[in-house]
């Protein structure tokens, strides 16, 4: 895994759909994977949760691999996939394509038409990934209203990494709270400071994710250093008064004592921090590689046990920090 970047990114490198968007009349835009009505791991009480396309991480235990790319892609579920080459037929390269099955198209002749999806007769083939209104995506969380009226819940926008599209997160933030629905932002912490600030002007918690505390090992893991994200949450923590830590738990990876012990001395320095999320990783981000036919760095790895999160769950509560843990 290569690092991606050393220094904190602009706005312009990490909003690749600005130019895209730059100028266009009408209302905010931008690209969206899915919604997941009835979470209850992204915040408190019972929310939607609202997934952004792009992110500036690879992290390689990555839960939503489809989530990385910030333009849309195309999966190929091959368990559904009964080889019956309308896919191929249908595409204007398919004669282009490995006989290999599922069939793929390379990545290089895909122009995202959809026509393969269209004539696909067991729904092995998808378009991930949605041009969406602001609008549209309010009228989809809004109906659940008294879900998060009643649990304390609300809306929250993750990804991927929803600062890479700063105006549509605005503008969805903005228009969640004219209409009095409590809102979070799920991040990775690696954007601009001024953006990350604007952003968190607007919503009501941050989610913020913490992976690992030695700089090596985080580029190692995740492709960029963690030192534009530490600062970024010291900078939050100044303005923000309602922040969660969210750590996922790697096994052989970030939950052994020295890790666990500088994400407590980070925490205990935060004063805004309300509580720390342990989340124990989980092989469905595996699976999802293998359908956008990508490798999986740590495809032989098994979540920890229920026992090692709770050890790393009390290592961190003897600091005195309040931790919940989550799937
Ligand atoms: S989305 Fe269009 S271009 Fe891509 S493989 Fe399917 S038919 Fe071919
Ligand atoms: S159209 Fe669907 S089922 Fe048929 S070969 Fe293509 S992916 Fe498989």
């Amino acid at each position: 895994m290569s690092p991606r970047a050393t220094l904190a990114p602009t706005d312009t490198q990490l909003d690749p759909t600005a130019a895209l968007l730059a100028g266009q009349p009408g209302e905010q835009r931008g690209w969206i994977f899915n919604i997941q009505r009835c979470s209850v791991q992204d915040g408190p009480g019972i929310r939607s949760t609202v997934f952004l396309k792009g992110c500036p991480l690879c992290c390689a235990w990555c839960h939503n691999p489809e989530g990385q790319a910030p333009q849309p892609e195309l999966i190929v579920l091959d368990t559904r996939c009964i080889a019956c080459g309308q896919c191929r037929n249908a595409c204007a390269f398919g004669q282009a394509w490995d006989a290999a099955q599922p069939p793929r198209p390379p990545a290089e002749n895909c122009a995202l038409c959809g026509e393969c999806v269209a004539v696909c007769p067991t729904g092995a083939r998808q378009l991930i990934g949605e041009h969406r209104s602001v609008a549209s995506v309010v009228a989809a969380v809004e109906p659940d209203r008294i879900f998060y009226d009643e649990s304390g819940g609300g809306v929250t926008f993750s990804g991927g990494e929803p600062l890479l599209q700063p105006d549509f997160l605005k503008a969805l933030l903005e228009a969640c709270r004219a209409r009095g629905l409590r809102t979070a932002v799920d991040t990775c912490g690696f954007a601009c400071t001024e953006t990350l600030l604007a952003v968190a002007q607007r919503a009501d918690l941050i989610l913020f994710d913490v992976k690992l505390m030695e700089e090596a090992k985080h580029r190692q893991y995740t492709g960029v250093s963690n030192g534009p994200i530490l600062e970024n949450l010291r900078a939050l923590d100044r303005v923000h008064k309602d922040l969660w830590l969210r750590v996922p738990l790697i096994p052989g990876i970030n939950d052994d004592a020295a890790n666990l012990d500088a994400v407590a001395r980070l925490a205990l320095g935060l004063t805004g921090l309300r509580q720390i999320s342990l989340l124990p990783y989980h092989r469905a981000g595996a699976l999802k590689f293998r359908r956008l036919g990508q490798a999986c760095a740590l495809a032989d790895l098994e979540p920890p046990s229920a026992s090692a999160v709770e050890r790393a769950a009390a290592h961190l509560r003897a600091f005195g920090l309040e931790v919940r843990t989550g799937r």
